[in-house]
């Protein structure tokens, strides 16, 4: 990377993280409730030290061959390292003890076995919730109606701790950027939470990515998971003339 790279990357972290301060103001929120993931696939691990050095503090990566290769450069030495992608149950063996959250459990499936890893290292993996609130065929997720029992299953598992939801909305409409579905989020959150389920903490709702993060955090989000808007776009973003 170039100094001037490096410049342009803190340049776009401050950027998101003003807004980010802004939109939680403007929702009557505290701005530091609001945690910032920094999705960072396809960046490698200079780019994601440099993002740590401009002030980054948690990374989120969505596989788990390119974590592991990042992993032993020391990519994310002085952050956070999260999983939010999704994640074969044959994976998650490679991923106990890199990493403090699992934010992309979207079958009971992949929580069973995530405890199972878990338990055998003699830790407690936190976890959230993956919620297919656009009921999308193509995404993986819990739909609304298998939430309570995943949930009742799960939380069982005593080397498994639910910290909150997750969702990946449809790709984002310009104008209505996605409101009703982070309101649906936000409202199946609230009634979890009044449930008060034994083992099972609500602290997390992440939602919202670099075209809606400001509509999320007005529907209650309080993790963001934003790539672009920091690191630039991806290679498969730039579409040629
Ligand atoms: C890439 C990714 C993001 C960030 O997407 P941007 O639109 O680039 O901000 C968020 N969440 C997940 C699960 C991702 O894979």
């Amino acid at each position: 990377m170039t100094e001037q790279e490096k410049i342009e990357l803190r340049d776009r972290i401050l950027a998101v993280q003003e807004r980010i301060a802004r939109a939680a103001e403007q929702a009557g929120r505290d701005p530091k409730e609001i945690t910032l993931v920094a999705a960072s696939k396809m960046n490698d691990a200079e780019r994601v030290r440099a993002a740590i050095a401009a002030g980054i503090t948690v990374c989120g990566e969505n596989r788990v061959q390119e974590l592991l290769e990042k992993y032993e450069q020391n990519a994310y030495e002085g952050a956070d390292l999260q999983f939010i992608g999704t994640l074969q149950t044959n994976k998650v063996k490679y991923l106990i003890g890199k990493i403090s959250l699992i934010q992309s459990v979207g079958s009971v499936h992949l929580g069973e076995a995530i405890a199972k890893e878990a338990a055998k290292r003699g830790v407690r993996q936190d976890i959230l919730l993956e919620v297919n609130i656009g009921r999308e065929q193509a995404k993986s997720g819990l739909l609304l109606e298998e939430l309570d029992e995943a949930i009742a299953r799960l939380s069982e598992k005593e080397s498994l701790h639910i910290r909150g939801l997750m969702a990946i909305p449809p790709i984002a409409d310009e104008t209505t950027k996605n409101l009703s579905y982070f309101h649906e989020m936000r409202q199946v959150f609230v009634d979890i939470l009044t449930k008060k389920y034994d083992n099972v903490n609500m602290d997390c709702l992440s939602m919202g990515m670099t075209n809606d993060f400001e509509t999320a955090i007005a529907c209650g989000a309080n993790m963001v998971r934003i790539g672009t808007a920091i690191f630039g776009a991806r290679p498969y973003q730039i579409v040629s003339p």
